[in-house]
């Protein structure tokens, strides 16, 4: 079922010199399920071929049986789970891609997109190139096999040259695994140490379930090759001003891993601070809508004083796939995912917070439910300012049309959703939270300042909030 967020991208996870090297990329894979949930796989190394196992569906049931762990013998190995942002949701397009060319084999995850992706790709076919999936991420193997340069390094530094975008790789060779983030550095990447094993992961949760240590991030723009010599680290493109992903502390990321050099617990609870800071609302009590709005609705009773309180629980059973039984319930949407809690809401005047407002259709839902609860007063606080813009960088939003605030006022949205109010944090005050100044992080959802430029918007016909009630 989906709820109408913006959906997530792909979690990267690759371990090297380990005796157990799949085992602990299923782990691993386990705990950036939040990252990708349509699709998962595991390509390894044993010194001489590479292995893989890769299917549709959730990490625990495409590596549910014991015996397929037999299949990816090895010391490295490298995993993906997956939520496509390009290329259609099919098998084929399942990572980690693994192919053979001339030099040996090779398997590339990777966590973001492509922006020049459909240019390389043409001119590659037009050399002669044949590409077995829709991904983006192919282009970046056959920017490899195509390189007359000696070395891995050389050639895939060739290929990062030619690309640009989002980009956080992990590769598998048969004898070495290489980390690479793009110069921006819009999608997270750490490196762990766990004994003699190196270790990276896209958030540092993967590394905590393992044991393994958090020792940094990879840097924009840098390549690390891992192999039994050590690590080497690289700086092969051009640098730019860093724009990691501001909404990675916003929505994405889970709350315990530190990315981009903080925790993102933290910064969600800074964020309803300022949002409390910023619109005081006189209530009774202020309820998440759960998970992701928790901390921030923390942070904003502990700024505002007002009580916080449960006042919506979540069924954590529901899945991704969940398809509505019948058209004739088709309306209950969002109560099969969350349920009020009449004791908590009833005769109060309720602040309600959301980290942000895709469509609107599932707030407007939230704050029926909350009234229906028996809610005298529904406020609704959203941790992020309005989301107008679609993202390019790996992230799955709509597109504007679809985006509510790109095209009407916070007044129109406190309408459609029936809030008594309705009130966005500031960029100012998400900057604020976050502990940057605006060149730091990119905001380009919120405010159109892509840092890559991109081919400009096309006017789009806007959304109708009222055409069907
Ligand atoms: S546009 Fe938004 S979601 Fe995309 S990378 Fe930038 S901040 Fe993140």
């Amino acid at each position: 079922m989906n709820f109408h967020r913006p959906e997530e991208e792909c979690g990267v996870f690759g371990i090297f010199n380990h005796p157990e090297a799949s085992n602990l990329t299923y782990l691993g894979l386990y705990a950036l399920q939040h990252r990708g949930q349509e699709s998962c796989g595991i390509v390894s190394s044993d010194g001489v071929d590479l292995h893989a196992h890769k299917s549709m569906g959730l990490v625990a049931d495409v590596f549910g049986n014991e015996e397929i762990f037999k299949s990816l013998p090895g010391k490295a190995a490298i995993g993906h789970v997956r939520y496509s942002t390009t290329g259609s949701s099919v098998i084929k397009n399942v990572q980690p891609i693994m192919v053979d060319y001339s030099r040996g084999s090779i398997a590339v995850a990777h966590n973001g997109n492509l922006v020049n992706a459909q240019f390389i790709r043409d001119e590659l076919e037009a050399w002669g190139s044949i590409f077995q999936t829709t991904m983006d991420t192919e282009i970046i193997v056959h920017l490899l096999a195509a390189s007359k340069a000696n070395s891995l390094v050389e050639r895939l530094s060739e290929a990062l040259n030619r690309i640009k975008g989002a980009y956080s790789l992990v590769i598998l060779t048969e004898t070495r695994m290489i980390a690479a983030r793009d110069p921006h550095g819009f999608r997270p990447l750490c490196l762990g140490k766990l004994g003699s094993s190196y270790v990276v992961a896209s958030e540092s949760c993967a590394l905590d379930l393992i044991e393994a240590e958090l020792i940094r991030e990879i840097e924009p723009g840098e390549v690390v090759v891992i192999d039994k010599n050590g690590l080497t680290s690289y700086f092969p493109l051009k640098k730019v001003q860093p724009a990691p992903c501001i909404f990675e502390f916003v929505y994405f990321a889970r709350p315990d891993s530190y990315i981009f050099g903080k925790n993102v617990y933290q910064v969600r609870k800074e964020l309803g601070r300022e949002l409390a800071r910023e619109h005081r609302v006189e209530a009774d009590v202020v309820i998440p809508v759960p998970d992701s709005g928790v901390p921030a609705a923390m942070g904003y009773a502990e700024e505002s004083g007002i009580a916080f309180e449960l006042g919506l629980i979540r069924n954590h059973y529901v899945g991704r796939t969940f398809i509505e039984p019948q058209q004739s319930i088709r309306h209950f949407g969002v109560k099969i995912k969350l349920n009020p809690v009449r004791a908590v809401l009833e005769g109060k005047r309720v602040v309600v917070i959301d980290d942000s407002i895709v469509r609107g259709t599932t707030s407007r839902k939230i704050v029926k439910m909350v009234r229906n609860a028996g809610a005298k007063e529904v406020h609704v606080l959203i941790s992020s300012p309005p989301t107008s813009y679609p993202c390019y960088y790996g992230i799955d939003t709509p597109t504007r049309k679809e985006l509510i605030s790109s095209s009407h006022t916070v007044d129109e949205i406190s309408r459609y959703i029936t809030a008594d109010s309705l009130g966005y944090l500031s960029l100012k005050g998400l900057l604020n939270a976050v502990g940057a100044n605006d060149t730091n992080y990119c905001h380009a959802c919120f405010t159109g300042d892509y840092p890559i430029a991109f081919p400009k918007l096309k006017a789009e016909p806007q959304l109708d909030l009222f055409e069907k009630e």
